[in-house]
C-alpha cells in the first residue's frame, strides 16, 4: 500500500513491466500497461524460466533485487496455476576462478562432487533454483494483474511525455526492454545478445544443467513441465533472428552430450530471441520529464530472474517521487518528486 490514488502508465508488457504492474497496484495503484505487443510474443516469451542472473550486472545499491526475487518466486513455487517450481541442479564450472557471486542468492548451494559433473569441469556448485514455466506463468501473471485492475493496452509508445498527458499518468514506468533507449536520453542505451533454444518433450527430467563454458558451445537444460528448454547461444548483435537449423542440430548434439536421456526426444518447438543486455541494470528514476519517470530496463539473460525484486524497488521509487498519498493529500504536484535526492541506479 501506499500509491492509493497514484495513475501509473507502465510502457512494456514483458515479463518486467507485468511484474511492476503487479507490485504497484497492489500498493494502491492504478496502473495502465502499454506495450505494442504481449508478453509471450517477445523475448520474455522465450526466456527458458530458470532464476539465475545471466549476462546481467545489477548496479551499485540493488544488491538485493536478487534475492528478493528469488525469495517472491520460491513463495510462488507449486502455488496452483503459477507454474514455477523450486528444481535442483548444477552450475558447471570450467576455470579456475569462477563467478560464484549469484550463490548468495540461491537456495542451499554446496560444491559439486566430481561424480556430480562432467568431464572436463574444473568445479562446479549444486543448488535449488527457481523454474518457471515461462508460457504458463506469463498467463499467470497476466491474470494476476487483471484481478488486481490493471488494463493492457495493445500500443506502440513514440514520446513518454505525450503518452504520460494522454493516459492521464502521475508517474511513468518504462519497461519496453530492448527498445527503451528509443525512449529515454541514455548514454548506453543497450545491445541484443541474441539467444536460440530448442525445445524437447521431457523424458521425466527434473534437474537443470548450465555449462556456460562447455568447450563445445554455450549448454543449458531446463525441464520445466511437459518440455525441456535447450540451449542456447549467445550471438551479440546478431544479423538475423531467425531460428537456425544447422544451430539446432549443434545445441541437440551438447545437450544429449550432456544428459542422455535427451537423446530421440520429439522436437516441441524451437525459438530465438533478443536478451536486452546493457553494461548493467537500469533501475532508477530518469529525471527531466514532464512527470516523474523510473526505468527498469536491461535486464540481459536475467528479466525473469530480476523481474520481482525490480518490481519492488519499482514501487519504492514511485512512493519515494509521488510522495506520502492520502484523500484529503494526493502527493506532490505532478513531476516534482525528488528525483535528485534518490539513488540513481544507473
Ligand atoms: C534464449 C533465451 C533464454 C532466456 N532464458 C532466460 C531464463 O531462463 N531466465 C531469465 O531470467 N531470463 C531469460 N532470458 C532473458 C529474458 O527473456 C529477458 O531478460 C526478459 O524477457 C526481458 O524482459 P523485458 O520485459 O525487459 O523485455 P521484453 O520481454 O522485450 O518486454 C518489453 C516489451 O516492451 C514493448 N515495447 C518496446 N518498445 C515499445 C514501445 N515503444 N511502445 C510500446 N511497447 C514497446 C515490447 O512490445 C515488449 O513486449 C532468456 C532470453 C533468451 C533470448
Amino acid at each position: 500500500m501506499g500509491l492509493e490514488g497514484a495513475r501509473v502508465t507502465v510502457v512494456g508488457a514483458g515479463v518486467v513491466g507485468l511484474s511492476a504492474a503487479h507490485d504497484l497496484a497492489a500498493a494502491g495503484a492504478t496502473v495502465l500497461v502499454v506495450g505494442d505487443r504481449a508478453a509471450h510474443e517477445g523475448v520474455s516469451g522465450v526466456a527458458g524460466g530458470l532464476w539465475f542472473p545471466y549476462r546481467v550486472t545489477t548496479p551499485p545499491g540493488a544488491d538485493d533485487v536478487l534475492l528478493r526475487s528469488r525469495a517472491r518466486f520460491e513463495e510462488l513455487a507449486d502455488r496452483p496455476g503459477t507454474a514455477v517450481t523450486v528444481r535442483a541442479g548444477t552450475v558447471v564450472e570450467r576455470t579456475a576462478a569462477p563467478d560464484r557471486s549469484w550463490t548468495a542468492a540461491a537456495i542451499g548451494p554446496r560444491e559439486a562432487r566430481a561424480d556430480e559433473l562432467p568431464a572436463g569441469a574444473a568445479s562446479g556448485v549444486r543448488a535449488s533454483l527457481p523454474v518457471a514455466d515461462t508460457p504458463h506463468y506469463l498467463r499467470w501473471l497476466r491474470d494476476r494483474c487483471g484481478h488486481l485492475g490493471v488494463v493492457e493496452q495493445r500500443a506502440q509508445v513514440h514520446d513518454l511525455d505525450a503518452t504520460a498527458a494522454a493516459t492521464a499518468a502521475d508517474l511513468v514506468v518504462l519497461a519496453a526492454g530492448g527498445r527503451s533507449g528509443e525512449l529515454v536520453a541514455d548514454p548506453d542505451p543497450g545491445h541484443p545478445v541474441g539467444g536460440q533454444v530448442v525445445r524437447l518433450r521431457n523424458p521425466g527430467l527434473v534437474e537443470w544443467l548450465l555449462d556456460e563454458e562447455d568447450p563445445a558451445g554455450l549448454t543449458y537444460v531446463i525441464p520445466r513441465g511437459e518440455d525441456v528448454v535447450c540451449g542456447g547461444t549467445a550471438d551479440p548483435w546478431p544479423a538475423t533472428t531467425a531460428v537456425d537449423p544447422g544451430v539446432q542440430e549443434q545445441i541437440l548434439r551438447r545437450v544429449v552430450a550432456a544428459v542422455p536421456a535427451l537423446a530421440g526426444q520429439d522436437v516441441l518447438g524451437a525459438a530465438y530471441g533478443l536478451r536486452p543486455a546493457r553494461a548493467t541494470l537500469r533501475l532508477g528514476p530518469v529525471p527531466g520529464g514532464a512527470v516523474p519517470v523510473v526505468a527498469c530496463y536491461g535486464h540481459g539473460g536475467a528479466g525473469l530472474t530480476l523481474s520481482w525484486g525490480c518490481a519492488e524497488a519499482v514501487v519504492r521509487f514511485a512512493a519515494a517521487l509521488l510522495g506520502p498519498r492520502t484523500a484529503d493529500r494526493p502527493g506532490p504536484p505532478t513531476g516534482s518528486g525528488p528525483v535528485d535526492d534518490l539513488p540513481q541506479f544507473v
